[in-house]
């Protein structure tokens, strides 16, 4: 049997695929190509440079594995970068891009006769009447990639930022979506690109904006009459930043503005960078020429932070505060806030305050009662036989076997489930939920919940027993 380089990538293709995200293959292995095969050497080619060190940063040991089991110990991996300037014959890198447009897209910027067209340019941040040539990019600059601190659940969404940064317009990440749950982040990675992207490229017009105040704009222009003047204004941008699309759901005249202008920008090789706080798939209300728009470029999912990056989080966020804190409470933090990090950061400011205020020390008590204000407990509580039912029966085992000693995988993993979620949907503490399930000591637990996130991000088989859990759980 003589093996071709398709071959031998297809396989490794399917090795890889059951070892990572859906996400993660999509996003970084569909638009590998196989180009040929010399005895042990498998050449690939890769999109851009960027792609290349992200494979190399992330993804070689898997690719080791996977190439070493096709063709043997002396199995190599070359890449083939394929030229960035090249874009007209470029593979589209998520969806399929209408040719027209991508090869209208060149590295190099084409130069818009935009100067020229309109003497006037009508700002709507301006007030009428006072004349403000230079364009204020509404960037908040404490909101940086410094402190914009880096973990598995952000790593894809920060790296493409990062990129889009050095070289906007100019990737593949056109527009570059970042979405995710509220508190998660998209609003301070949005200003973080934009605020490098000013500190690098000072001459280009950035503009950062809510959809939400992009929509009063244009209502605004549409009542005085100016809604050219208004199209024309954020046509001239080099790099567009909205915040929370989702907003325009329902929205159709700010949708239909909004997408002449996405156009246009895209089309003369414009960055555009959106957030919203759901996956494209799951928008409603928003126009299909628009959706397939968005996922043009690249949708980057910012996820719930894990336990070690909500703990480094907490000491940045005191570091820069200052303040000291005990090991214990940064722990009991992370372990209590674990899906907003807005939440988080509200918890360690209310906890300093109180502590100056009432000249008290930081102490365990005192960060349990304000741990308590600050995490919205679903609203109907579950009890932990409740989730304990609920867990059995997805997994078809009764609630014995669930507590029983066995070390059985499954079974140990239906226990740990149910122990993940008594933490996150009940005030009980780890001890009694110990107690409650199988009479384990609360180290069980912490190690229950801390296995939980660990297999949830890099398992998709186990995230899906997760959220389909959690969806069971919170109807
Ligand atoms: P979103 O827009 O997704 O609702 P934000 O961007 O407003 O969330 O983030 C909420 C808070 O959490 C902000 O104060 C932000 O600085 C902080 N934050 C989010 N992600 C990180 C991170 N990776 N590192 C440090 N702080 C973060
Ligand atoms: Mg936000």
């Amino acid at each position: 049997m003589s093996k071709t380089a398709e071959t031998v990538w297809s396989n490794c293709l399917s090795f890889i695929e059951d070892n990572i995200s859906t996400q993660a293959y999509k996003t970084w292995f569909e638009p590998i190509k196989a180009v040929k095969l010399n005895d042990n050497a498998l050449s690939i080619q890769v999109p851009s440079k960027f792609f290349y060190e992200w494979l190399e940063e992330h993804y070689v040991k898997l690719l080791k594995v996977a190439l070493t089991k096709e063709l043997g110990a002396k199995a190599k991996l070359v890449y083939i970068i394929k030229m960035e300037n090249t874009y007209g014959n470029k593979q589209p890198f998520t969806e399929k891009i209408p040719s027209s447009n991508r090869s209208q897209m060149k590295d190099q910027e084409v130069d818009v006769p935009l100067k020229n067209k309109s003497p006037e340019l009508k700002n709507p941040f301006v007030i009428p009447g006072i004349r403000n040539v230079k364009i204020e990019s509404q960037l908040n600059p404490n909101y940086s990639f410094d402190n914009f601190l880096e973990g598995e659940s952000n790593r894809l969404a920060r790296s493409a930022g990062y990129a889009v940064a050095n070289k906007p317009g100019g990737t593949s990440f056109n527009p570059l979506l970042i979405f995710g749950g509220v508190g998660l982040g998209k609003t301070h990675l949005a200003h973080a690109i934009g605020v490098e992207i000013k500190e690098k490229y000072p001459e280009k017009t950035v503009l950062y904006i809510s959809a939400e105040k992009f929509t009063q704009q244009y209502i605004e222009s549409v009542k005085k009459n100016n809604r050219n003047d208004f199209i024309h204004f954020y046509q001239i941008m080099d790099v567009l930043i909205v915040d929370d699309i989702q907003l325009l759901s329902g929205k159709a005249g700010t949708q239909d503005v909004f997408f002449h202008i996405f156009n246009h920008l895209h089309q003369n090789g414009k960055q555009v960078i959106l957030t919203s706080d759901k996956a494209p798939v799951d928008m409603i209300d928003i126009e299909q020429r628009l959706l397939s728009r968005f996922k043009w470029g690249l949708s980057a999912e910012l996820n719930h932070p894990d336990y070690d990056t909500r703990v480094a989080i907490i000491k940045n966020k005191l570091y820069r505060d200052g303040v000291e804190m005990p090991e214990d409470i940064v722990e009991f933090l992370a372990n209590n806030i674990k899906t907003n990090i807005r939440e988080l950061e509200g918890a360690i400011i209310s906890l300093i305050a109180h502590s100056s205020f009432n000249k008290r020390e930081i102490t365990i008590d005192l960060a349990k009662k304000i741990v308590d204000n600050y995490v919205k407990y679903t609203k109907r509580e579950v009890s932990i036989d409740y989730i304990q039912k609920i867990v059995s029966d997805y997994f078809q085992m009764d609630v014995d076997t669930l507590q029983s000693k066995t070390r059985k995988r499954h079974i140990v993993q239906a226990r740990q489930l149910a122990m993940f979620f008594a933490k996150k949907f009940t005030k009980a503490s780890l001890a009694s939920i110990g107690s409650q399930i199988g009479q384990r000591d609360h180290a069980t637990v912490l190690h229950a919940c801390k296995t939980v996130d660990n297999l949830s991000s890099t398992d998709k088989q186990f995230k899906k027993y997760v959220d389909d859990l959690n969806k069971k759980l919170t109807l």
